[in-house]
């Protein structure tokens, strides 16, 4: 590993002087993907910027009207461990409680697992099918952008110079809705995705017809996807099986994967059909279970 120096700035104005002092940057939040890609000379950089000491990227908190605002620098278990998180948004508890183990989780931050773009990332799928939008801040202002359109290829995210994720910001469920998130691995644990499917689901007052749908996958090409053509089989329709199928259908449609050692290509398509499937039905039973 290359030498480097490292910084702990205590503000966000610190942050953005030392990423613009023209030296190569890297964040450093939880470091379970940064410190590894270090050590194997993956990447490289002048300065380490850790950013755990920085007070709003390290809280969380629901506004009035629902949004549940994460620090993009607070670690996954202090969210899980929130009851109220755990009430509210359970997708995102599906997704964040199986990144690696405990210890990881600890350190972790959903900010890093972001912005590390890997097309398996556990969070990135569930917070598109959750419609949440990440702020992105620089010194000369913020932004806001659809976490669907923030990973751009494997390792590539659409973070431009000088800035960095502030924010990421997941609006309160609609009411009768319900979302969830799983993956496929050949492992109980500590395994990365073989494809993941995460989905949210808004039905009718009587619960008979879907009013509105979003269904990402993972894993199963360059980047983390929405899968609209699922979302519009699935819109004005009661919640059958046959529907159902049919997302799933629109899903692997639309998935492009590799074979590797993880999983071929046939078994990657045949996942995002059987993995929405079920996602669905799973989401569908908690919309019920919420009324
Ligand atoms: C044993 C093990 C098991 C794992 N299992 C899983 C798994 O099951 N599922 C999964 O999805 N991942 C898994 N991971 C990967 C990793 O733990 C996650 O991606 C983690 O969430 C990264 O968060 P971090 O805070 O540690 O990121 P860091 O390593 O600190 O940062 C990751 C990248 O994001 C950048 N970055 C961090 N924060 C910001 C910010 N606020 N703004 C801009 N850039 C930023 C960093 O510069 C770096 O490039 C595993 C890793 C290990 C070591």
């Amino acid at each position: 590993m290359e030498a480097f120096d490292y910084l702990a700035p205590r503000s966000l104005a610190e942050v953005y002087d030392a990423i613009g002092n023209g030296r190569r940057s890297l964040l450093l939040a939880g470091g379970t993907d940064v410190i590894v890609q270090l050590r194997e000379g993956r990447r490289s950089c002048d300065q380490l910027i850790d950013i755990k000491h920085i007070e709003e990227l390290t809280r969380h908190a629901f506004t009035p009207d629902g949004t549940l605002e994460i620090g993009a620098a607070t670690p996954l278990a202090e969210l899980y461990e929130d009851t109220e998180v755990r009430r509210r948004v359970p997708a995102l508890v599906d997704a964040i409680s199986i990144i690696g183990g405990i210890a990881i989780q600890s350190r972790a931050s959903i900010g890093g697992n972001v912005c590390n773009a890997s097309p398996a990332a556990d969070s990135t799928p569930a917070l598109i099918a959750l419609g949440a939008t990440l702020l992105l801040g620089s010194k000369s202002g913020n932004r806001e952008l659809p976490v669907e359109e923030f990973v751009i290829g494997p390792g590539r995210n659409a973070l431009q110079p000088g800035e960095i994720l502030l924010q990421v910001r997941i609006p309160a469920p609609a009411a009768n809705s319900g979302a969830f998130y799983h993956r496929f691995i050949p492992r109980n644990e500590m395994d990365i995705a073989v494809a993941s499917a995460g989905v949210s689901l808004a039905l009718d007052a009587n619960s008979e017809r879907i009013e509105s749908a979003r269904v990402a996958l993972g894993a199963v090409a360059a980047t983390p996807l929405l899968v609209p053509a699922a979302a519009e089989a699935l819109q004005g329709q009661a919640p059958t099986t046959e529907i159902f199928a049919k997302a799933g259908e629109a899903a692997a449609a639309m998935a492009s994967p590799i074979t590797d050692m993880r999983g071929s290509v046939a078994q990657r398509k045949h996942l995002a059909k059987v993995l929405t499937v079920r996602a669905l039905e799973r989401a569908l039973q908690r919309s019920r279970e919420a009324r």
